[in-house]
């Protein structure tokens, strides 16, 4: 299947004209031994790269690339297929867009296409290019900057751990939400654990229906007294809820609430987090529950936001305080403009409606760089921070010179 891979990416090195045609004669020859054609573009600061051929063929070379130091910054833009290729006749042709005065380069390259578009229909590679003469890149560039060290000096966290629960049927882990700016913590995310401290699907794994509600609503009391004993103080904390636990359980709200109070904590400091692992049935409970929690103080957050059943409908129907996005958009942000711009999205829509941000599974410095540099303020992950079965660890700090 013929298989299309878009990149654009920083040289690592100086470039001159000498250099860009080397660098396409070196790798035409290996492209035609793989049956791998496109064009290459520069524009003085970045190249862009079409890559066609079969799958396994680009993805190759595109892996290729990824490791070759004339390449730096590189984000993938586009993976796409289709009936054929668009520069079939080429090879690897190069472009130097400094070469062309604006309005000549787009004939030139289609010159050389063999784009057989049907009129009326356009062609997404053809729209990308275009987007790459026109300079749209520069205004959003956002520079990832080289590997930042983590500040050696770990700051020392002034929680208390609590002694091993007993006759506890479940425990919390407990990780910090950060905000890197003012070098805080802004949050504590309470994490279930079983009591031999297994993995929440494990201890989950055990109940079912009914009893598996009733011990998620339940568990939140011994996650109100490990806050208590390691002496969170102003502290926010977050506790993870499905849905269904708040629906199916009468007075749940009236529980939370009750624990909260019984633990020495106020309902302003304490955030729900509701997953959308689960499909919600029944949405007019569903919101009956959350006026309630609304109008006890309570914080409501939407958990792995992008991840789950409802992303969007929930968003307009429940607007929340926070959101967290979802790991898995998060995970190699830098490299990934579909993410880059997923996420622009989250955060322009999160700023109309006064919605905080959280960035959730960050475990690479260029990930909180970027997500830094386009208004993330608020961090959860290894990077900074991992959960600690009744307590919490120390947190380590991104350098920001
Ligand atoms: P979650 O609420 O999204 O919690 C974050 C999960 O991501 C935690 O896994 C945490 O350990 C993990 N994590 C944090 N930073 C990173 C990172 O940088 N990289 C990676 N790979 N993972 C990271 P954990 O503790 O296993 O929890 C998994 C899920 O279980 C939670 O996801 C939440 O949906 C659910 N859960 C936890 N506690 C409760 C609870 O009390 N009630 C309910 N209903 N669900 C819970
Ligand atoms: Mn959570
Ligand atoms: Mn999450």
């Amino acid at each position: 299947m013929l298989s299309t891979i878009i990149y654009r990416s920083r040289p690592g090195v100086s470039v001159n004209t000498l250099f860009l045609q080397n660098l396409v004669l070196h790798s035409r020859s290996k492209n035609e031994r793989v049956n791998v054609t496109g064009i290459l573009l520069y524009n003085g600061q970045h190249f862009f790269q079409v890559l066609e051929g079969s799958f396994d063929a680009v993805t190759a070379v595109f892996q290729r690339i990824s490791k070759d130091v004339r390449h730096n910054h590189i984000v993938e833009i586009m993976r796409d297929y289709a009936p054929s290729r668009r520069f079939g006749s080429c090879g690897m042709q190069v472009f130097d867009l400094r070469d062309y005065p604006g309005e000549q380069i787009l004939p030139a390259l289609l010159q050389k296409s063999t784009i057989n578009s049907l009129p009326g229909y356009d062609d997404r590679v053809l729209k990308f290019i275009k987007a790459f003469i026109a300079g749209r890149w520069h205004e959003h560039d956002v520079d990832s900057g080289t590997l930042l060290a983590l500040s050696s000096c770990t700051e020392q966290v002034a929680f208390k751990t609590a002694i091993t629960p007993e006759g506890q049927p479940c425990q919390f882990a407990l990780q910090p939400i950060v905000d890197t700016v003012n070098r805080q913590i802004c949050a504590l995310e309470a994490l279930i654990r079983g009591p031999d401290g297994g993995p929440p699907e494990t201890y989950f794994a055990t109940l079912s229906g009914a009893a598996l509600y009733e011990a998620d609503l339940h568990s939140k009391l011994y996650a109100f007294e490990l806050a208590k004993k390691i002496q969170i103080g102003l502290t926010t904390l977050s506790v993870n809820l499905l849905p269904m636990s708040l629906i199916t359980i009468p007075h749940a709200v009236t529980f939370l609430l009750e624990e909260i109070a019984r633990c020495g904590l106020v309902p302003q400091q304490v955030i729900i987090e509701i997953t959308e692992s689960e499909f919600i049935s029944g949405y007019d409970e569903f919101e009956k529950v959350i006026r309630q929690l609304k109008a006890a103080g309570l914080i409501l957050a939407i958990d792995d936001f992008g991840a789950g059943y409802a992303g969007l409908s929930l968003l307009a129907r429940f607007q929340p305080d926070r959101i967290k996005i979802d790991r898995a958009i998060i995970s190699h942000v830098h490299k990934s403009e579909a993410k880059q711009a997923i996420i622009r999205a989250i955060i322009a829509c999160c700023h109309s409606l006064e919605i905080d941000v959280i960035a959730e599974g960050v475990e690479e410095p260029e990930e909180w760089r970027w997500l830094d540099a386009v208004g993330i303020r608020y961090f959860q992950g290894f990077l900074f921070s991992r959960p600690k079965l009744n307590g919490v660890t120390t947190v380590r700090w991104p350098d920001t010179v």
